[in-house]
């Protein structure tokens, strides 16, 4: 067994905010779980769908972003036991730990919905949800001239709860620049009752949904994909009726759920039915185990699962972390914050930012955000990916 001060599951979003973080604050013994060379942004795959970004903009070298002096151990972790403090890799060595923050991340789960795992990359069906296909979802929407197109969410929480939608506005904006709209029917489908959680945003999204004359289905969900016939099942969750639905292209938002290995361990939230993470909602420790912390999309936390809230998660985990080691109270409070970025055309976007009030934290108050804007666009076209390499993966941001 080797021990380090602090271990860190998962290079990801959070896993390297917090390194970054950690080693600035002067911890010296920080390892780092994490088995893949690549790393990637995943917000600008949305982008990479609609053709306004390279998929080879969006992934870097993993090797080029474990900060200086952090251990990098190139393995998976496949167990951890909290009650003995280690953590079991694939390749057989178990790591001791002083501390440990959980950052792998969670699972996209295409096997949920029958026949979406077949067809996905292929029969016009197509999901922004992963690096290899994302340019896919560009090639297909360009071959649709007319007919059907749906676009899903799945029920349950989902890493960034906006994209399901923002590929359908990019689409129809698309569509309606090549004249096209008028003859494609637009179907998008959610789970929820509204179109987006916080209500302010939501009235503005009705309207830009409507602009596009997309048919919007509420409480539903896919059910099925006959990708050969190119038919989807949709069913309305409210009633429980299905409908067959003939499409021209298919996005599919796959179904979301904690990592295998760790849905039912000891460190699953029991209240979680999708095996996330148990975290305190405020300081991101274990309740039960209080040298565990955890953070990003594999924590159990009533916001919605995006890169911006880790940006505010990190500094938390961080302070929290630091405190407890030395038997201080914990001093950082996570408020919940989280933002999506809503693009809503190929120049447009307004940025939603609230916390777990659902009460709005703008970070530009004296703008309104709540209406699609240029300058947002810009933002998240240029603004946030510099800011996510240069800023918060290294700690500054
Ligand atoms: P990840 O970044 O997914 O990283 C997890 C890491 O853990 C990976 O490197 C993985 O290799 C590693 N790992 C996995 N299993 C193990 C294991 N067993 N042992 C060790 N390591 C492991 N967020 C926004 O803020 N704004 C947006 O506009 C936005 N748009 C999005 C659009 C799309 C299409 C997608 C897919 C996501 C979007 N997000 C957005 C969400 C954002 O990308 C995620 O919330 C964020 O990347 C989560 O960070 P994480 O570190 O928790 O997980």
């Amino acid at each position: 067994v080797r021990h380090h001060q602090v271990v860190i599951v998962g290079g990801g979003a959070a896993g390297i905010s917090v390194a970054a973080r950690l080693r600035r604050k002067g911890v010296t013994d920080v390892a780092l779980v994490e088995p893949s060379d690549s790393h990637y942004y995943q917000p600008l795959w949305t982008l990479v769908g609609a053709g306004l970004a390279r998929a080879g903009e969006t992934v870097r070298a993993q090797r080029t972003l474990v900060p200086k002096g952090v251990t990098w151990i190139r393995d998976r972790a496949v167990a951890v036991d909290p009650a003995d403090r280690t953590v079991s890799l694939a390749g057989g060595d178990v790591l001791g730990y002083g501390q440990l923050v959980m950052a792998p991340g969670l699972q996209l789960d295409f096997d949920a919905v029958p026949g979406l795992a077949g067809s996905v990359g292929r029969d016009a069906v197509s999901s922004n949800y992963r690096y290899d296909l994302a340019p896919r979802t560009w090639e297909f929407i360009q071959r649709v001239r007319g007919g059907t197109a749906i676009f899903t969410m799945p029920p349950g929480p989902i890493k960034c709860g906006g994209a399901p939608q923002k590929i359908a506005y990019l689409a129809a904006d698309w569509w309606r620049r090549q004249g096209l709209l008028d003859r494609i029917r637009i179907i998008l489908v959610l789970p929820t009752p509204t179109i987006f959680s916080q209500p302010d945003w939501a009235r503005s999204l009705e309207k830009v949904a409507a602009g596009y004359g997309i048919e919007v289905r509420y409480e539903s969900q896919l059910v099925e994909v006959a990708g050969a016939d190119r038919r989807a099942v949709v069913r309305d969750n409210r009633t429980g009726a299905t409908e067959t639905v003939d499409y021209d292209l298919l996005h599919a938002v796959p179904p979301q759920k904690a990592p295998d290995w760790l849905a039912g361990s000891p460190l699953a939230d029991p209240a979680s039915p999708f095996g996330y993470l148990e975290a305190d909602r405020h300081t991101l420790q274990s309740p039960r185990w209080p040298e565990v912390f955890t953070l990003g999309d594999v924590a159990n936390l009533p916001t919605s699962k995006t890169g911006a809230a880790i940006r505010k998660q990190a500094p938390a985990v961080v302070a929290n972390l630091l405190a407890a080691r030395h038997g201080r109270p914990l001093p950082a409070r996570y408020d919940g914050y989280t933002s999506c970025p809503l693009v809503t055309a190929h120049n447009r976007m307004l940025l939603a930012e609230f916390d777990y009030a659902l009460k709005p934290k703008p970070s530009f108050p004296l703008i309104d955000t709540m209406r699609p804007r240029y300058d947002m666009w810009l933002l998240k076209r240029h603004g946030l990916p510099a800011m996510y390499w240069h800023g918060m993966l290294r700690g500054l941001a």
